[in-house]
């Protein structure tokens, strides 16, 4: 594992513009639990995953119910004010820092890169502190909005402040599309990137799924020295793909990585900083 390390933290120094992707594992050593690992939230109790299908369409249907219900209710994760960023959520913006870490592509939802200081999130699947407008996309922090007293008026579902649209929550719900400004950007960072740091996710929600398929498909012309002395122009991967993950995963299985390192993302991380920082030295 430590050579493993090592040659992540050389990829990384030689990269131009490397990007990270993460997922639920970055965050369960902030006791935030994942879905499909083994203490994940759907292993535990599959009505909740039927559930949670089900969300988005009820907001279709009846926002008024939608945010009555999310008012009443508990939140999934618990409350997600009393976590705090873990090692690896640290590690990632000291990458950022160093200027090697460019953009931070996350499906979580708790605010945690945010939080250790990382400038450059995507919030793949919305962020749990976050209202956004439906109809313009625009983004309010929840506290822009005084939700309870909209509830108690019997004033929801709470309306846009710059176009009128309705408000949901920024959290994107399963079978709900992607805000297109996010699905945009991301996709941009994937072409640019050449080097993406895949940390604790199954990747197999789509389509968040799709952008590490789509990195590996990037090619790029490279001058290869023949044994015959001649030049010759070959096309070859544009990227390099590391996982970081406590399991094997499908991306490791179908080729889309070049390699794997298997651990806690808490633990590699700040041994991968540390790596980068002495052989810089
Ligand atoms: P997932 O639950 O499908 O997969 C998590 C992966 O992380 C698994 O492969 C597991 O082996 C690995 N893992 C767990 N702990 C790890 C650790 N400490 N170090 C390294 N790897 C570890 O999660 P996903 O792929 O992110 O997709 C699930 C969806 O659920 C996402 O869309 C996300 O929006 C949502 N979600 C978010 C949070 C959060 O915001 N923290 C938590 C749970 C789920
Ligand atoms: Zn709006």
């Amino acid at each position: 594992m430590e050579e493993l390390v090592e040659r992540a933290a050389r990829d990384l120094i030689n990269s131009n513009y490397a990007i990270a992707l993460t997922g639920a594992g970055m965050s369960t050593e902030s006791g935030i639990p994942d879905f499909r690992g083994p203490s994940g939230i759907w292993t535990k109790d599959p009505e909740a995953e039927r559930r949670a299908y089900q969300t988005y369409h009820r907001f279709l249907a009846n926002p008024k119910e939608y945010w009555e219900e999310k008012l009443s209710g508990p939140s999934l994760f618990g409350d997600l004010t009393k976590v705090e960023p873990n090692p690896g959520h640290h590690a990632l913006a000291e990458l950022e820092e160093m200027g090697i870490l460019k953009c931070v592509i996350t499906q979580n939802i708790d605010n945690l890169h945010q939080r250790a200081g990382t400038e450059n999130v995507l919030d793949y699947h919305g962020n749990a502190f976050k209202l956004r407008c439906v109809d313009c996309n625009a983004r309010f922090d929840l506290e822009e909005y005084d939700l309870q007293g909209l509830r108690e008026e019997g004033r929801l579902p709470p309306h846009c402040r710059k176009c009128g649209g309705v408000i949901k929550g920024d959290v994107v719900h399963f079978r709900e599309p992607i805000p297109s400004d996010i699905a945009h950007q991301s996709l941009e960072e994937v072409w640019r990137c050449d080097l993406m740091l895949i940390c604790g996710t199954s990747a197999v929600v789509y389509p968040f799924a799709e952008l590490p398929r789509v990195a590996r498909q990037r090619k790029i012309e490279a001058e290869r020295k023949t044994e015959a002395g001649i030049y010759a122009v070959e096309r070859v991967p544009a990227v390099t793909i590391i996982e970081l993950n406590a399991e094997p995963t499908p991306l490791m299985a179908e080729g889309i990585s070049d390699y794997l390192i298997q651990g806690k993302t808490g633990e590699i991380l700040p041994g991968m900083v540390e790596e980068v920082k002495r052989l810089r030295r």
